[in-house]
Order: C-alpha cells, then structure tokens, then sequence
C-alpha cells in the first residue's frame, strides 16, 4: 500500500449534536510540548483543572475527574461504581442515550425497572416519585439533555426527591454541561458525567465525572469489587486524589485541551454563557420556524444547544445531509432510533453557539429545503434570525 498522503481533512462547521468545533484557543492549547504524567507540572495541572471542573459542575464534590474515554465511559463509570450486582436501578428514557444508561446499568448487574416516557417528552416529579415510592431503588438515572430529541429534563428537585427515598441521582449531563445550567449542589445531583466535546469545546476524549460526598460512602462500602479495573474511582482517585499514584497513562494532551476550555468558560462567566446560548439558539429557532420547521420537543423544554426539528415531508434526510457537507462543508445530525430519517439536530454548542453559525445554518437550509421540492420564503430564515436578535 502506498503510503497515505498528508492529513488533509476538508474545513467544516460541526453543527450536529456533537463534536462541535474546537475553540481555536484549545487547538493551540493542543499543541504545547508533552510533561509526564507524573512530573509536577503536570500534577498541578491536573489539579488546577479539578479545580475548574467542580466550578463548572457548581460543585464542591472532591470527588470531580475527567475520565480518560468518551462520554458513555462517564456513564459506564457512574453505574459502575455505583451498582453492585443485584442492587435495584430506575432508569428513565425518554431518547436514546436512556436506552444506552439501561443497557449499562443491566451489564453492571442491576435489576432494572425502566421508567419510560415518549421519545421528545420529558418526566414530571410526580411520574418519578411513583416510580421511587414502588421500586426503592439504589439508584435513579435521568437523562438531563437528551440529545436525540433536543429535550432539557429539569432534575432541579429530583436530587432532593430521591433522598427522601434514600436513593441515589445520576444525571447523564454530556450535552449540557458548558451551554445549560448544571448545579450538582444545589440539586442535589449524587452523580453526574459529560463529555469533553460539546458545551466545553474540545475534541472528544474526556468524560468529567463528579461524585456527591454521599456516592462516595457508597463506593466506600461496597462489598464486592467494582467490575470494571479501568473505571475504578478508588484507584483512579488515587492517582487524581492525593497519593498521586499511577493508575494508567493520562491523556495528557487532552487535559491541556479541557484545562482551556475550561478556562473559557469560567472567563466567560457561567451565567453569560448560558445566556448566550439562549440568545443563539432563540435566533436559530427563529429563523428554523419561518422555513416552516418544527420542533420534535414542546416549547419549554427546549435546549439551547441541541434544535432537534422534524424534517419536510418529501426531503430525503440523507441527501439533504450530504448536500449541506459537501457544498457547504456544514454537519447536522441525522435522527437517532424512532427518529432515524425523520428529523434533523443542529447544535450550537460551545464554541460553535455564536451568530454566524446560525445564519450559516439557515443560508445553507433555506437552499436543501427548496432545493428538496419544499416551498420556502427566500430569505425568510435569516430576516426572522435577524429580527430575533434585534428584538
Ligand atoms: N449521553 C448523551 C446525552 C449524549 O449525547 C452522548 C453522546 O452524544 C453520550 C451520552 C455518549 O457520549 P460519547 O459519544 O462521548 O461516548
């Protein structure tokens, strides 16, 4: 085989669900020479980030760490920490990712009830009190973004709600930590992970996870090993912790990736930045619904980061993708399980929640639209985007 030529991928927009763009300033971040994982810089380094992820989470959890894997390794560290054989878990699904949160709570070998709702809908306190008052579970998983139906679950008095029950909450927070309030403390929230790649604007690689004082008794009296030897918070906090001993090689071009990030963020401020991902996404919204699109999940439960809108009758989800990445060099998401080929997500996310992405994304759907056969208003996406941010 001849030998492949330079890496030259194409530039792109990444407004999917995920990976959005990285932030420029990240890239550089990238790009500053290698310390050893063990050498003091570096172990300061680590600290520093903690430092700045339990700031973003709105936690003072000691127990705060970036998981050397992707998202669903954050899920996977959570319930396998948590669970132990035969204890009892409630999951709540309501898209995709509470599918794959069963499937892991099942192979950690909890009995599982699954607690289901519509794909697009989100739970009341009240459909989940039943299922806590009837279950008693160890542990309750929820979805807090679900980025297969662009709906925002509110978990703010769910934490608060399974202690009465003595019951632990675990929130899949990966499509909302960095663009939508997460406040692990003052929800209550006993578990939580996320992702390096969407709201915190990196490459994907890190799952930060965080663990409340009362999951971390849990973990302590565990009777029986944790499954996995990889995720293994005790082992793992041994080494992110105080003894600083080795567990595995950390990725360490990747934590310089998300101390930045993370910098960003808090540069930014936390409450400017949730705001700006409302102005963004109020912008986009407006300018989706002049070109005739619609929403998978009701008003009010909306996120800001994630515009999950069903597609046209007629427009082939396919084609019209590949028209937007190759003339455009614009990523969208395609629909995930009941929604496959029925609905497009486009993220603004991070970095990539600003308003020339949004008038990208409407300059380039306007031509698929019309392109497909649908009848659009020229110009009627990015007037209305305009309009919204003026007003
Ligand atoms: N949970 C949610 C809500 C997600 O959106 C994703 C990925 O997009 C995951 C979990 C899994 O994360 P990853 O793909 O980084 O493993």
């Amino acid at each position: 085989m001849a030998i492949p030529g330079q890496l030259n991928p194409s530039p792109r927009l990444l407004l999917g669900p995920g990976p959005c763009d990285a932030h420029p300033r990240v890239l550089a971040a990238m790009m500053t020479p290698l310390l050893g994982h063990l050498d003091p810089q570096f172990l300061a380094i680590m600290t520093e980030t903690q430092e700045m992820l339990r700031q973003v989470f709105q936690t003072k959890n000691e127990l705060t760490i970036p998981i050397s894997a992707t998202g669903s390794a954050g899920m996977e560290t959570c319930l396998v920490n948590l669970i132990e054989p035969g204890d009892r878990a409630v999951i709540c699904t309501a898209g995709y990712f509470g599918n794959r949160m069963v499937e892991i709570a099942g192979r950690c070998g909890a009995v599982v009830t699954v607690k289901e709702a519509p794909w697009g809908t989100v739970f009341s306190l009240d459909q989940l009190r039943d299922a806590l008052k009837t279950t008693r579970p160890k542990v309750l998983g929820i979805v807090h973004a679900e980025t297969s139906t662009g709906a925002l679950q509110d978990v703010s008095q769910l934490g608060k709600l399974c202690h009465e029950f003595d019951t632990l909450l675990l929130t899949d927070c990966v499509t909302s930590l960095g663009c939508t309030p997460v406040k692990l403390d003052e929800w209550e929230i006993d578990a939580a992970f996320s992702c390096s790649q969407k709201g915190l604007s990196c490459p994907p690689g890190l799952a930060p996870v965080s663990l409340s004082p009362r999951a971390g008794e849990v973990l302590k009296k565990r009777k029986t090993k944790v499954q996995s030897w990889y995720l293994d918070l005790t082992a793992i906090q041994s080494y992110w912790g105080g003894e600083r001993a080795y567990h595995h090689t950390a990725p360490i071009t990747m934590v310089y990736a998300l101390r930045e990030g993370l910098r960003l963020v808090l540069e930014e401020g936390l409450e400017a930045r949730f705001a700006r991902h409302v102005r963004n996404h109020l912008a986009l919204r407006a300018g989706l619904t002049a070109l005739g699109l619609k929403y998978l999940a009701a008003e009010g439960n909306q996120l800001p980061q994630l515009n999950a809108v069903r597609l046209p009758e007629g427009v082939d989800d396919v084609a019209g993708r590949k028209r937007l990445l190759n003339e455009f060099g614009i990523e969208v998401g395609g629909g995930l399980g009941e929604f496959k080929g029925k609905a497009w997500r486009i993220g603004l996310m991070g970095y990539n929640s600003r308003p020339n992405c949004v008038f990208q994304a409407l300059a380039a759907l306007e031509l698929v639209l019309s392109g497909a056969g649908v009848k659009v208003e020229r110009g009627a996406g990015v007037a209305a985007a305009e309009r919204a941010y003026a007003g």
